[in-house]
């Protein structure tokens, strides 16, 4: 099953795709998970990614392609695979149908994950990451006891550099004039299935899980 998860920043593309990884044994990929690993290793590159990062802009097209096109080509990815965060410009659109097309794999469903603004937001100034398991958490709409659980084992609760509130406009600027685009695009290719993506992450995923029809 090869998939896109399209939606906003902070519509909770990760969140589902770790969900759907877990139930159907295929790898999430991350292009924001892969920035970030070349930003914490201190690469020349990570230094260039991590400037546009935090300024909520887009790391180049011909970039990207690059590393999508590696880790497409990872053993783990041949049965398939959830892209989260990828593609989000047109040019990412077509480089990855050719990349696919090339493979004899094109994709199977793209699923827009549609929230309001309000929602946004709170996803967003309220995302936090335990430090000890890495799990994703939110101060406003995680059970209490999640929270407490991280920081009681000594853990600490980690904002992404990203999301302060003057990057989170400039990222969902940048969504809005760049990545929406993909909606028709994909529309237009007969792949594009819409789920309402405000509730909780079971509730979501029922509807994300029934999009993708089995
Ligand atoms: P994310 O974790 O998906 O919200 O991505 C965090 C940041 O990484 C984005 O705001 C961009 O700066 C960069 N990024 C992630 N994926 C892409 C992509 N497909 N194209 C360009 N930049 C990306």
């Amino acid at each position: 099953m090869r998939i896109v998860l399209l939606g906003a920043p902070g519509s909770g593309k990760g969140t589902q795709a770790k969900k759907l990884m877990a139930d159907r044994n295929i790898p999430q990929i991350s292009t924001g998970d892969i920035l970030r690993a070349a930003v914490a290793a201190g690469t020349v590159f990570g230094e260039q990614a991590e400037k546009i990062m935090e300024a909520g802009e887009l790391v180049p097209d011909d970039v990207m392609l690059g590393i999508i096109s590696e880790r497409l080509a990872e053993d783990d990815a041949a049965g398939g695979f959830i892209l989260d965060g990828f593609p989000r410009t047109e040019k990412q659109a077509l480089d990855l149908e050719n990349l696919l097309g090339g493979l004899g794999q094109p994709l199977d469903s793209v699923v827009l994950m549609d929230v309001n603004f309000d929602v946004l937001m709170k996803r967003l100034t309220g995302r936090r990451t335990c430090s000890l398991t890495g799990k994703l958490l939110n101060i406003y709409f995680s059970p209490q006891e999640e929270l407490d659980a991280c920081t009681d084992a000594g853990g600490e609760l980690i904002q992404r550099d990203d999301d302060n509130e003057e990057t989170i406009s400039n990222r969902l600027e940048v969504y809005h004039s760049q990545t929406e685009p993909l909606i028709e695009f994909y529309r237009g290719k007969n792949k594009l299935k819409v789920i309402d993506a405000a509730g909780s992450i079971d509730e979501v995923y029922d509807r994300f899980v029934a999009a993708l029809g089995s």
